[in-house]
């Protein structure tokens, strides 16, 4: 059973054309929420088990914005010539390095609000500066 980590009730278990009714794409995949919190997180490809933690809007915003400063600096290791896989490796490392998020939970549908925070804080002046990579 997943547990909401708002609430400490038990989540259900849905489909995605209940949360995204606008996007086809997301209606095949299962996803665990809490009503009561309006809180959910994304199961793994072709299972029931949960990606991280159930998460609020306000942390699925953050949890966004965290991974979009973080993958746009995957991207400019990408034009410069690296492969995917090899920059996001090394990419999860340098974070894991520097913010102290541990390697195996370095995806943002583990990330905790504060974690969020530290990514966004490490991530956003390389961006604006372009000074990374
Ligand atoms: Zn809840």
């Amino acid at each position: 059973m997943v547990i909401c980590n708002y609430c400490s009730k038990g989540a259900h278990l849905i489909m995605g054309k209940a949360l995204y009714p606008h996007n086809p794409k997301l209606w095949q995949r299962k996803y665990w929420q809490c009503l009561p919190c309006k809180a959910w997180i994304e199961c793994r490809s072709g299972s029931e088990e949960p990606l991280g933690r159930l998460a609020d809007a306000f942390l699925r915003g953050m949890k966004h914005e965290a991974w979009t400063y973080f993958t746009r600096l995957i991207d400019r290791k990408i034009k410069g010539g690296a492969e995917f896989e090899a920059a996001m490796f090394s990419g999860k490392q340098w974070l894991a390095k520097t913010t102290g998020i541990p390697l195996d939970r370095c995806i943002s549908h583990q990330w905790t609000l504060e974690e969020c925070r530290k990514v966004i804080a490490l991530c956003r002046p390389y961006c604006e500066e372009r000074k990374w990579g």
